[in-house]
Parts: structure tokens; C-alpha cells; sequence
């Protein structure tokens, strides 16, 4: 698939990261990565909340989009995946909840993803 988003290059996405962060998401620490997705979401980056996956083969679909990124695609893998900061929906649904969410070391542990998370956080590949 296109690997860019809103224009950017996976190359001038991790020259970004490098200038901004001393380091790019491939090689970032956990406190950096959690700054890196922070810093992206709090400036405004738009992700794509909607459509909830319903069943299995939606929710594999968007795996199939992930699947392949590179890590330095951060910005694409939390457009995709529907990223917050904050719990969603009318049941709070949130990091902490999910199946994938790695309680003691804040990961998420889903492979297609493979970031840092935080307990009130959220994606749409919430699952339980
Ligand atoms: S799949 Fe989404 S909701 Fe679940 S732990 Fe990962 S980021 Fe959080």
C-alpha cells in the first residue's frame, strides 16, 4: 500500500523523528515512543476512529494495512489503527481492557502494532 501519509514519506517521517527526538520510532526507547505517539496526537493528528471492526474479517482487514509498515511509519499505525488518548465509545472502552495490552510493561502487544501504550488509551482494534 501507499506508504505515506498526509504527503509524508516514511523517510522524511523518520528525518523528522531523528531532528525532533534525537532517535527515530524504530530505535526509540519506551518513554520516547510514548512522547513520539503523545506529540503526534496532541498536534492534531487525525486518526481514523471509524469503522469500529465488527467482525473478523474487518478486523483482519485492518491488520492487512498495518502488516508490513515499517516502524518508523508511526504516524500511519496510528492513523490506521484509530489511535486516542483517551478512552471510547459509551462504555470507556480503553487500553487497559484489551486483550493485546501488556499490563506491566505499557505495550501493546498486538504484532501489527508492537508500541507503547498507556491504560486510559485506545484503539479500534480493542478487543477483549
Ligand atoms: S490493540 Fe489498541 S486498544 Fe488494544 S492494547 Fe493495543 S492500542 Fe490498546
Amino acid at each position: 500500500m501507499d506508504s505515506r501519509v498526509e504527503g509524508l514519506s516514511v523517510a522524511a517521517e523518520a528525518e523528522m523523528y531523528r531532528k525532533r527526538y534525537g532517535t527515530t520510532p524504530a530505535e526509540a526507547d519506551h518513554s520516547t515512543l510514548i512522547r513520539m505517539i503523545e506529540d503526534l496526537l496532541n498536534e492534531g493528528l487525525e486518526t481514523q476512529v471509524d469503522p469500529f471492526p465488527e467482525t473478523d474479517r474487518e478486523f483482519s482487514a485492518i491488520l492487512d494495512e498495518l502488516r508490513g509498515l515499517p516502524a518508523d511509519a508511526l504516524r500511519e499505525k496510528l492513523v490506521i489503527s484509530g489511535w486516542l488518548l483517551k478512552p471510547h465509545g459509551p462504555d470507556e472502552m480503553r487500553c487497559q481492557e484489551c486483550m493485546y495490552f501488556l499490563v506491566h510493561r505499557r505495550w501493546c502487544d498486538l504484532p501489527e502494532l508492537n508500541l507503547p501504550a498507556e491504560p486510559e488509551w485506545w484503539c479500534r482494534l480493542w478487543r477483549i
